[in-house]
């Protein structure tokens, strides 16, 4: 299976990268502007025994995303699935404290950017594809008092994957979800909050943050033929959160 991940240089799309080539399957892996973290990916998944090409595109921008497509296309042969993963948060605050810019951005990036990804999917993978969005509990719980921006973001995304999947189904293309609660990657410092993981972590359900490689395992389960028969779903990765 040829795989574009986006945001496949750090934390969940790095793990679901690593996931992916332990499988034996080609990689392009999205990224916005870190080329260091770029190369360190691609060594790891050639460490690990995989391939792979990162080409860095912001996914707010459409013009952008299509060449992002058309790179990773021409690098791997085609496409057959797209984990649509890369996302931000932004620091915790009240939604009556927040800017306009900041919600503009925070929808942009994980909203409308999903659709932009979405939509060339939709264009080019072909039957027997998968599609999985990486959403967040955030969109279920609502994130009170911290982030209720990023959560509605979140419940666009539940919904997109509901939609297109069934809108895709009958070209036997597969669309899913997957919800991770709090998982130990880099988003949360730039996010303002370094310590959220250690902080929140004892007091979930399960005792502990979730690692970004429980996610990747969703991820990559849903992506394969071994869930042939999962379209629709939003599987949450929260520890019973
Ligand atoms: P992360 O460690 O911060 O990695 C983010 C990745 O996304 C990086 O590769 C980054 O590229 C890329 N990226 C960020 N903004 C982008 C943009 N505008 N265009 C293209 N690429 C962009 O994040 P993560 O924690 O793995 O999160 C991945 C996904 O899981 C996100 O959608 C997030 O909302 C979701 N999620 C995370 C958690 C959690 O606790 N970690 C929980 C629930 C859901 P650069 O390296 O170039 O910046």
């Amino acid at each position: 299976m040829r795989v574009l991940i986006t945001g496949g240089t750090r934390g969940i799309g790095l793990a679901t990268a690593l996931d992916c080539a332990a499988r034996g399957w080609p990689l392009a892996l999205g990224y916005r502007g870190n080329a260091g973290a770029a190369g360190a990916a691609l060594d790891g998944v050639g460490a690990a025994g995989g391939k792979a090409h990162a080409f860095a595109a912001d996914v707010a921008d459409p013009a952008q995303v299509a060449a992002l497509f058309d790179q990773a296309e021409r690098a791997l042969g085609g496409l057959d699935g797209v984990v649509v993963n890369a996302g931000i948060v932004a620091p915790v605050m009240p939604l009556a404290d927040m800017t306009p810019e900041r919600l503009d951005r925070m929808v942009r990036v994980n909203l409308t950017g999903a659709l932009y990804q979405a939509r060339e999917a939709a264009r080019r993978l072909p039957e027997g594809g998968a599609i999985v969005f990486v959403s967040s509990v955030a969109a279920r719980l609502g994130s009170a008092g911290s982030y209720v921006d990023y959560a509605a973001s979140k419940g666009g995304v539940d919904t997109l994957t509901i939609g297109l999947a069934k809108e895709l189904a009958p070209r036997r293309i597969r669309v899913n979800g997957v919800r991770p609660g709090i998982i130990d990657t880099d988003i949360h410092a730039d996010g303002g909050e370094p310590d959220r993981v250690a902080r929140v972590g004892a007091s979930l359900p399960l005792g502990r943050a979730g690692t970004a490689a429980e996610v990747a395992a969703a991820i990559t389960w849903l992506l394969s033929d071994r869930a042939s028969y999962a379209s629709g779903a939003i599987l949450d990765i929260a520890g019973a959160r």
